[in-house]
């Protein structure tokens, strides 16, 4: 339908169906690159967000929630004057004051502020923190890309220890298991410190010096200014002269070297199956030493669920006192992509154990007094006290979901027992009033779902455990290609 200049009509329910002539469509009215999450998508966000705050409490992760606006200032700190994020992808506020501020386009450097601000101090390190919440980047659009969308992250900062490296790689493969995601593959790799990383990126600037001609326009913009991004590029024209490329392994000064042989050896005794890839850097640039990344297949091109590594000079950055930190990023909104793309669907969450049912007055007195004795067990019911028809109090039970439905008749209520309803099965006992909670309790603790946390399986397309030490590391055909 062709629009036109009239306002909005307001359209009521009790209008016939022809007469409801939307004069505004309802799409022109979302920004480009947001979406809804109506009921139907909301149960898998709840899903993904459930099992990302047990990883993090098992993990003994503390929560932290930053503004969701940051000043360009801290974030040009933060990224760099020449990062694309800044440069070409932030949405930018005016805001009273003159002070220029903009939607975070990512987390961390909120983080990084927090701590420089408040140090913790007093507390024992690491400081371990998760987060969750909207992101903005002001991306070109294109199918299954949003502006807005939902990260989270586990951070811990104030140490170097490489085994720290291991962990966040740890609780990000927790949360693809818990979810029961196949096909996923962990890339890891090295992009070291302010040490070695100079004079590699002399030699990646020296190794496209000859070959500007060939590649891309944005690879020709940041050729100088930001060489590690051209080798993430994604261009076919692109790929080829970054697999050509130095690898920065080949290039670690000796710290950098001994902290990435020792993460890797922590994976290995976790069983946490990962490929080295020498390719890998992550457009961000204030990662140091370990960066990793979390693959899966989407189509044709493999998508990241989680991005991570180190960022030991981001608090620097931001003005507080040095301080090591490592952290992994995942994303809602795939991680939902990736259960729908492998027909993973999330348990229905119940809103209740029981539903109790009654059929005369004198059976509704009595029903009140059971009522409270399953809330005193702890037992989530839910009463049928406002209808009198039986019909429409079990429509409302299987609406429910409910395992177990209670029923008190009159004859029951005189004679001290419950009609005990299976609703999986349809089985109807008779029980006396005095075991209705033990045997509520056996019917609806088995249905229940309970938090599981998974072992890590080896994923195929994953190199094996325990073949990538340090010795073949400088070995180029040992990386991705190794597969
Ligand atoms: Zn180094
Ligand atoms: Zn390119």
């Amino acid at each position: 339908m062709a629009t036109n200049q009239k306002p909005p009509v307001l359209v009521t329910s009790d209008q016939p169906e022809e007469e409801r002539r939307f004069e505004h469509k309802p799409t022109e009215g979302l920004a480009p690159g947001t979406v809804h999450y109506l009921p139907d998508r909301e149960r898998y966000l709840a899903w993904v967000r459930f099992n990302v705050s047990g990883v993090a409490t098992t993990h003994e992760l503390s929560r932290i929630e930053t503004p969701i606006l940051d000043k360009v200032a801290t974030l040009t700190r933060a990224f760099g004057e020449d990062s694309p994020l800044v440069n070409d992808l932030l949405y930018k506020i005016s805001s009273r004051g003159g002070e220029a501020v903009a939607l975070r386009p990512d987390v961390r450097p909120g983080i990084a502020r927090a701590f420089a601000m408040n140090e913790f101090s007093g507390k024992d390190k690491p400081i371990r923190l998760w987060h969750r919440g909207p992101v903005f980047r002001n991306v070109a659009l294109k199918a299954g890309v949003q502006r807005q969308f939902e990260v989270f992250g586990f951070e811990l900062l104030g140490e170097l220890n490489p085994v720290l490296d291991a962990q966040v790689i740890q609780m990000a493969w927790k949360v693809i298991k818990n979810l029961g995601l196949e096909k996923m593959v962990i890339n890891v790799n090295s992009v070291g410190c302010l040490d070695c990383r100079p004079e590699y990126l002399k030699q990646l600037k020296d190794h496209y010096e000859n070959r500007q001609n060939a590649l891309c326009k944005e690879c020709r913009k940041y050729r100088n200014t930001n060489p590690l991004k051209l080798l993430a590029c994604e261009e076919e024209k692109c790929v080829r002269h970054a697999k050509e490329a130095p690898q920065i392994i080949d290039n670690l000064c000796e710290a950098c070297h001994k902290h990435f042989s020792e993460v890797l050896e922590f994976l290995d005794d976790l069983e946490i199956p990962y490929s080295l890839n020498p390719q890998l850097v992550h457009d961000i640039d204030y990662y140091t030493r370990t960066v990793f990344a979390i693959l899966g297949e989407s189509g044709e091109r493999s998508t990241a669920l989680f991005t991570g590594g180190r960022y030991d000079d981001l608090v620097e950055k931001i003005g507080g006192r040095p301080t090591s930190a490592v952290g992994v990023t995942g994303g809602i909104d795939r991680l939902v992509m990736a259960m729908q793309e492998q027909s993973i669907k999330p348990p229905i969450i119940r809103r209740a154990d029981v539903y109790l049912a009654q059929l005369s007055a004198m059976a509704k007195k009595k029903a009140l007094k059971v009522f409270e004795m399953l809330r005193d067990e702890g037992i989530h019911v839910i009463e049928g006290f406002g209808k009198n028809a039986i019909t429409l109090q079990m429509e409302q039970a299987v609406k429910l979901g409910v395992p177990v439905t209670l029923i008190l008749g009159q004859k029951e209520a005189l004679e001290d027992t419950i009609i005990l309803r299976d609703m999986v099965n349809g089985v109807q006992e008779i029980v006396p009033l005095s075991k209705m909670i033990t045997e509520v309790k056996k019917k609806t603790d088995h249905v229940r779902q309970p938090f599981k946390v998974a072992a890590p399986l080896p994923v195929e397309g994953a190199a094996t455990t325990g073949s990538h030490r340090m010795g073949k590391m400088s070995n180029r055909n040992n990386g991705r290609d190794k597969k």
